[in-house]
């Protein structure tokens, strides 16, 4: 089953209102939005992940922008973790699935050095999670410049190499790639039948992603076709800046 719902369910107070909101419009799943802190206590996140699941709405993360598994920092990468952790045990509560975050920049190292590093420091956050019990997935996401981590390839190793989920954002594939997609070809390559998505219109330049826009619907149509056709399943969540309008839109062209 492909789930779909927009980015951000509004601060602790709005939360229960907005879930009721998007069960009216159809939406299946919604991911919250911990980009710039984890706003959510334990008992908030049991509340609301409690009408969530009354709702079959199923929850993710994003989690904080300031992530850098890769930093020269040793502090800095301790407090990436720290923050990634803190959205993994507010997910538990929540009963999120996916812990979507970016997973580090490059720096000055080079990309098979970044690599080595971001996929070691993968490999004990995800030690962290197990013994925890916490019940979520990590999932980095491919990210849409050039100077960052999170290529396609990069992210599917990964994943295979330290057992962990991953995001597709495929607007940012797009703008990594100048704008040419080919939906089904990346489906192929991803080569897994159930994952967690982004979608949204992407402004870009010769360096990758400027800014998400609102979809282009001929372009999701193609998207929805592809998913269908390989019979992936998972959640798509839209992150345009008109995000209700355009999950509206995305969940008619799924049905
Ligand atoms: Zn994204």
């Amino acid at each position: 089953m492909l789930r779909i719902g927009p980015a951000g369910i509004g601060g602790v107070k709005e939360a229960e209102s907005k879930l009721l909101e998007y069960h009216k419009l159809g939406f299946t799943a919604a991911e919250v939005s911990f980009t710039y802190s984890t706003y959510l206590k334990k008992d908030d996140a049991i509340r609301i992940g409690k009408l969530a699941k009354k709702l079959n709405i199923q929850l993710s993360i994003h989690g904080s922008y300031y992530i850098n598994l890769n930093s020269e920092d040793e502090e800095k990468i301790e407090k990436s973790k720290d923050r990634i952790l803190g959205a993994c045990e507010i997910g538990h509560y929540l009963g999120a699935k996916d812990i979507v975050f970016h997973a580090g920049y490059f720096g000055k190292r080079d990309k098979e050095e970044s690599y080595q590093i971001i996929k070691e420091n993968l490999i004990e956050l995800q030690k962290e999670v197990t013994k925890n019990k916490w019940d979520i997935k990590l999932s980095p996401e491919t990210t849409g410049k050039i100077s960052v981590f999170g290529s396609l390839k990069e992210t599917l190793r990964l994943a295979k190499e330290t057992n962990t989920a991953f995001c597709i954002d495929f607007a940012h594939l797009k703008a990594r790639n100048q704008g040419e997609i080919d939906f089904n070809e990346i489906i192929k390559e991803i080569n897994h039948k159930d994952f967690h998505i982004h979608y949204s219109g992407i402004n870009y330049g010769p360096k990758g992603e400027k800014n998400h826009i609102p979809i282009d619907v001929e372009e999701f149509k193609v998207l929805a076709k592809a998913l269908k056709k390989y019979k992936i399943s998972g959640e798509i969540i839209c992150e345009s800046p008109e995000q209700i309008k355009d999950s509206i839109k995305m969940r008619e062209i799924l049905e």
